[in-house]
């Protein structure tokens, strides 16, 4: 199993990371763990090194929350050999709806995809309300792009596929009708699995750990009438392809 996207260093995510990473190690092949400001991207940076192998990190700047993005593409440049992605970085208009702010996004966020260009890695892209705008940036862009977390429309998620690029299943497929419905679209030679732990957890109050992404598979299973193994198999290359993870 390989969780293509949480935040195991995100301020306060967990009391002990050392501990949900050891107990992933039990169950789990990788975990790709992703950050959204610069502290939390050099705390990703520690945690990859410590976990060799099995913690991979990509470096991002939230489009609401983030801390020096200028500061994010530098370590980018100066960590390129040791991170599988650039993310997530992109568009928030769920809690942005001043439009000059929604334009200096948007600024930021082309510069992330011009270093994601020039590093020729991956990126993850966070769209909350903002789907098209991000398709519409990166679609003739060149770069590998997985849309993290997508909750946007049908329509849209059709023309993402269709245009090379990918969408994640989250463990909201274990919650929401809405995500259930997306997965019918996503074949499963495209399914890639992620928690966004410790958010979206399927066991509330629990927060989300990334081995409950068999729990996502297990809806999925359902949904593609085939079995739980199935789909983690199918998740499993898909994510060492997608982000040519060395496992
Ligand atoms: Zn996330």
């Amino acid at each position: 199993m390989i969780d293509i996207h949480c935040h195991l260093c995100f301020p306060g995510a967990y009391k002990n990371v050392n501990q949900v990473v050891l107990r992933a190690k039990k169950e789990m092949l990788g975990i790709i763990t992703s950050s959204a400001r610069y502290g939390e991207g050099l705390r990703v940076l520690e945690l990859a090194e410590k976990n060799k192998g099995f913690v991979f990190p990509t470096l991002g700047y939230h489009p609401t929350e983030g801390t020096d993005h200028e500061g994010v593409l530098k370590l980018i440049e100066e960590n390129r050999d040791k991170i599988v992605g650039v993310g997530e970085c992109g568009l928030d208009y769920h809690w942005e709806k001043d439009p000059g702010k929604r334009e200096e996004q948007k600024k930021i966020f082309q510069k992330f995809i011009d270093i994601t260009k020039k590093t020729n890695i991956p990126l993850v892209i966070h769209s909350w309300d903002a789907e098209q705008e991000c398709f519409d940036m990166v679609r003739d862009s060149g770069v590998r792009c997985v849309f993290h977390c997508y909750s946007g429309s049908k329509e849209l998620a059709q023309e993402i596929l269709d245009s090379g690029f990918w969408i994640s299943v989250s463990t909201q497929v274990c919650f929401s009708k809405n995500h259930r419905k997306l997965v019918k679209l996503i074949p499963l030679e495209k399914v890639l699995l992620e928690t966004d732990a410790p958010w979206l957890s399927p066991n509330k109050p629990e927060p989300n750990y990334p081995w409950n992404i068999k729990i996502s598979a297990e809806k999925i299973a359902d949904i593609k009438k085939v079995s739980k193994e199935e789909v983690l198999e199918y998740a499993r290359k898909n994510a060492i392809k997608f982000f040519s993870l060395d496992i």
